[in-house]
């Protein structure tokens, strides 16, 4: 009994000094895996699919009129088209963007796929677009 608990001591000590330098190793190793491999994990495509496209009417760089101004910086169309037959006046030549939106805004501007137009200035309270 008493020689197989000093020998197994013994073992024990030294495979816990194995394994911290073991530890020791490996963490380093990790370190620098972490370091070279961060810029790859950057671009993530997972959360990009998160994200749905609304499309919105554009007054950049135009000079237009203070019905087409609130109308872009209202509204949001779930396609180009909506946006396209939604313009505030004929003769309206505001350009057509894309926004991302995260997939619980788009839902609720476009309750779920259902609605083609969402107006800030409505009744129906959505998040900020983000
Ligand atoms: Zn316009």
């Amino acid at each position: 009994m008493g020689i197989d608990d000093r020998v197994g001591s013994r073992s024990d000590a030294a495979s816990r000094l194995d394994r911290r330098s073991f530890l020791q190793r490996t963490a380093t190793g990790l370190g620098a895996t972490a370091v070279f491999s961060i810029p790859g994990l950057k671009p993530g495509p997972v959360t990009k699919k998160k994200k749905l496209t609304a499309y919105r009417l554009s007054t950049h760089g135009r000079r237009v009129c203070a019905a087409c101004k609130n109308q872009a910086a209202n509204r949001f169309y779930i396609s180009s088209a909506a946006a396209n037959t939604d313009r505030a006046h004929l003769g309206c030549n505001c350009g057509i963007v894309t926004q991302e939106l995260k997939f619980r805004t788009w839902a609720c501007y476009f309750r779920h796929g259902k609605s083609g137009v969402y107006d800030r200035r409505g009744n129906r309270q959505c998040p900020a677009p983000r």
